[in-house]
């Protein structure tokens, strides 16, 4: 009873924006792959990638993405070792953190030794990392990939610590679509990113200064992938209503490691 009067005044409240305030406004029921509720997905500023969230977990487009393709490659995710660098508080982080047996996250703090746990986060840096060979399932980052400064380790250092059969699965915006892919910015001496281009940050949950944007990838990521790891790479865009999934750059890459 308690949630039906919620639900309705959710939705009354919704339907007063939508004809007094909103310039913009797109809903749609669906299923989120996130909370694994009926829900609704509601927009209302046409960047859906940013603004298309389900009104009741707060998730995004890429991150429903990234948990349908886990839960396609993975029917059995709740039960394999999966690590996520630099996870969120909602989205598939929330899932993952929830109901996977065997989750670690990992973040990059900088300050403290590599493998050492800051309030139970692992300190990890994707170019280096500190854990055993073959150790993981899947391997999840969420819009990291245009932040690191050696494409080539971080993506090698992905293969080392998966199984074989197993992979990373991410997000990273694709904004150079067919155009190559290019750096961005390099590491100065000093440890700052020296930028070839325009700067460019994103926003950074651990960091307030943000993230250096340090490649503007294409659809040849998959190429660059294959040449440092060895192994097949697909890429997958999702535009499924039902999911709630739709927005620009929500390509979700699978970096496999054979089975061998
Ligand atoms: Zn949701």
């Amino acid at each position: 009873m308690k949630n039906k009067i919620k639900k309705y005044i959710r939705e009354k409240i919704i339907a007063i924006y939508e004809t007094r305030f909103a310039t913009f406004f797109f809903k749609q029921k669906g299923f989120c792959p996130c909370c694994e509720q009926d829900t609704l997905f509601i927009a209302r500023n046409s960047w859906l990638r940013d603004h298309f969230k389900c009104t009741n977990c707060g998730c995004i487009p890429r991150e429903r993405a990234l948990m349908k393709v886990i839960k396609e490659y993975y029917p059995n995710w709740e039960t394999l070792a999966i690590h996520e660098s630099s996870p969120g508080n909602r989205g598939h982080s929330k899932l993952l953190r929830e109901k996977a047996q065997n989750y670690t996250e990992t973040q990059f703090f900088g300050n403290t030794n590599l493998g050492d746990y800051v309030n139970g986060v692992r300190n990890e840096d994707l170019e280096q990392q500190t854990f055993d060979d073959a150790m993981f399932d899947i391997v999840v980052t969420s819009d990291v990939m245009e932040h690191i400064y050696n494409p080539e380790k971080a993506f090698s250092e992905i293969q080392r610590t998966l199984k074989s059969g197993g992979a990373h699965i991410f997000s990273v915006p694709i904004i150079n679509k067919h155009k190559a892919t290019q750096r961005w910015a390099k590491k100065g001496s000093d440890g700052e990113p020296v930028f070839l281009f325009e700067p460019e940050w994103h926003g950074n949950p651990i960091d307030s200064k943000g993230s250096p944007v340090t490649f503007h990838w294409g659809y040849d990521i998959k190429d660059i992938i294959k040449e440092y790891t060895a192994d097949e790479c697909e890429i997958i865009y999702i535009d499924d209503l039902n999911y709630g999934i739709r927005a620009e750059y929500i390509e979700i890459v699978v970096q496999k490691k054979n089975v061998k």
